[in-house]
């Protein structure tokens, strides 16, 4: 591994889908903060243990266990990594260019996709999921409404809005979002590295614009 890559956006922007289709383009590793802390939960191991207590009580896990967590998995890398989810605050970035400085690898790109908080609370309010657990498929009353009203296309079961997918749910998200992004974006958006992608469009044109701004660094 030389480089790092960072995605950067809030919850809702489409950012991992995004971060998993452009891994697999460019044929780099994938890590997102999410699966590198469910796997350390899974294996039980002392800090997964921690991890566990921690996301059970709703909580954010500490930076310094997000930064060993990761850092960790970065060991024998060989090809170069794109970060979803991570970093998530200023200590974890400030790490993050210590680490690389430390073993002379570099900051690649930072995209940070931008999405005006009126249209992520639409995403959001307007989101139905399928009741039948195993099914889960996801619509957005004006954007992928179902064929029949409630009702899930590919199952027939009615159609929920979760109670955390509520306008009042949605904006103390948002602040607690912002309360640590703000500054982690702040940090960032000197760097020469940093792309500000709009993320307002489907989700394919978000993904032409990104494969764009790649394309042009490689
Ligand atoms: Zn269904």
């Amino acid at each position: 591994m030389k480089r790092a890559h960072v995605f950067l956006g809030p919850p809702g922007s489409g950012k991992g889908t995004q971060a998993k289709l452009l891994a697999e383009r460019f044929a780099l590793t994938h890590m997102s903060t999410g699966d590198i802390l469910r796997d350390a939960v899974s294996k039980e191991t002392e800090i997964g243990l921690r991890v566990k207590a921690v996301m059970a009580a709703g909580n954010l896990v500490d930076d310094d266990t997000v930064n060993g967590l990761v850092f960790a998995r970065l060991q024998g890398k060989t090809t170069d990594v794109l970060f979803d989810g991570y970093p998530r605050t200023l200590q974890q970035a400030e790490a993050l260019a210590e680490f690389l400085s430390s073993r002379g690898l570099e900051l690649g790109l930072v995209v940070d996709i931008e999405v005006p908080e009126a249209a992520l609370e639409s995403r959001v309010v307007k989101r139905r999921v399928c009741s039948e657990s195993s099914c889960g498929a996801i619509y957005h009353l004006d954007r992928k409404p179902p064929k029949t009203t409630g009702l899930c296309d590919l199952c027939g079961s009615p159609l929920k809005h979760r109670s955390d997918d509520t306008a009042e749910a949605f904006r103390s998200r948002m602040e607690t979002f912002n309360a640590t992004f703000k500054p982690l974006q702040a940090y960032y958006e000197g760097s020469p590295n940093y792309r500000l992608v709009d993320g307002s469009g489907t989700p394919d044109e978000v993904y032409e614009v990104v494969v764009k701004i790649f394309e042009e660094r490689a």
